[in-house]
């Protein structure tokens, strides 16, 4: 669940209206003028991405010290974002791509093939591990996903840092190719009246022209700007995966940052037969005990105890990241039943045999890969 914290139910006014009875009489005029202008422009209260950035510790000084570049505005690209929520994910994921390219210092144009390279990076675990739903419609698929689905099966691999060079190119090539149908063209319909646009494109060129004041707005404003792009990804994907848990995260993160599971190791060994939950094969020395998770680590993004089991090398290498077969999840339930529910620092709530299975229907109604049970 994503809270709203762009929304109406912030204090936001309040917070300006203490700060403007401590100052001059003109300062507040100004500062009031200010405030107004900021929200008629774009109906977007600036001071509300100042809230959310000090919220998550994210260093910036708005709306005070907002980086006002030849009348770019934080607060206008959020209302860009909030108008395009309902559409498509490629508003927020160019915003990403730009923000990110813009760390490099200003080049006049940058090629479609550096932006196909981002959209790379940012649909890569969003398609291939986490296997979200970019459109809400069941026959419907985003292009970008098709493409990056396609490369991974054509090159098999899971990781786009395993891609070969040449797939690299390829795959940066052939969502370059997506950029000019639906993306650049669209990017500024709905921007509010008086916003400059972040680029220039038309028809037939292979690049965007970037001035130096975008560059530098988006360099200056980096952080709130890919908040903003995160949570208005987040909150389409919401309506495209709707029981996918965690979104925001699986959004917001690069790559995905797995913890050891060694330590339930012993814990498990403890608790279970010393068996494959698999395929039931005896430990020993030729087929030594692993921490496996029966609902995917990439569908839960954690490691609460109902969820691990001991597998066999072969069968957790087998399963990679599909959903077990309906009777290994019955399995896992009677083991539940049977006492392996003991709290650990990993597991913040209690979970029922329901909430297990709700989860498992929740996977399977985003279409995870599934039914496995071993050989
Ligand atoms: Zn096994």
């Amino acid at each position: 669940m994503v809270v709203d914290p762009l929304g109406e139910g912030l204090p936001g006014p309040a917070v300006v209206d203490r700060r403007r009875r401590r100052r001059p009489a003109h300062v507040q005029t100004a500062r009031k003028a200010d405030a107004r202008s900021a929200r008629s422009r774009s109906g977007f209260p600036v001071f509300a991405v100042a809230l959310l950035c000090r919220r998550l510790h994210v260093k910036s000084n708005l709306p005070r010290g907002e980086k006002l570049i030849n009348d770019l505005r934080v607060g206008d690209v959020a209302a860009l974002m909030r108008d395009a929520r309902k559409s498509a994910t490629y508003k927020p994921a160019l915003l990403k791509a730009l923000v990110r390219r813009s760390r490099e210092p200003h080049v006049a144009r940058l090629s479609l093939l550096d932006l196909g390279e981002e959209f790379a990076k940012l649909y890569w675990n969003q398609t291939v591990i986490y296997h979200l739903r970019q459109a809400a419609s069941l026959s419907k698929e985003a292009a970008v996903v098709r493409s990056i689905r396609e490369t991974a099966a054509r090159y098999k691999t899971r990781s786009l840092s395993n891609l070969p060079k040449s797939g690299q190119t390829d795959i940066a090539a052939r969502l370059a190719a997506i950029l000019p149908v639906n993306v650049l063209g669209a990017f500024h319909a709905g921007k509010p009246a008086d916003m400059p646009d972040l680029y220039r494109w038309e028809r037939g060129w292979p690049y965007v022209e970037i001035t130096r004041d975008a560059h530098q707005f988006l360099r200056a404003n980096a952080l709130p700007l890919e908040l903003i792009a995160n949570y208005f990804w987040a909150d389409l994907l919401e309506h495209c995966n709707r029981l996918a848990p965690r979104i925001i995260q699986k959004v917001s993160r690069d790559a995905a940052s797995r913890k050891s599971l060694q330590k339930y190791l012993n814990i498990l060994l403890a608790e279970s037969a010393a068996t494959c939950f698999y395929c039931d094969v005896a430990f020993d020395t030729l087929h030594a005990p692993t921490v496996d998770h029966v609902i995917p680590w990439s569908f839960l993004l954690e490691d609460p105890l109902w969820d691990l089991v001991l597998a066999c090398g072969r069968c957790n290498s087998q399963k990679s990241d599909w959903l077990p077969s309906e009777d290994l999840l019955q399995k896992l339930l009677r083991r539940s039943r049977s006492g392996l529910r003991r709290p650990t620092s990993s597991v913040s709530f209690l979970i029922t045999d329901g909430d297990v299975e709700q989860l498992y229907q929740a996977a399977i109604s985003v279409e995870w890969p599934r039914f496995w049970s071993p050989a």
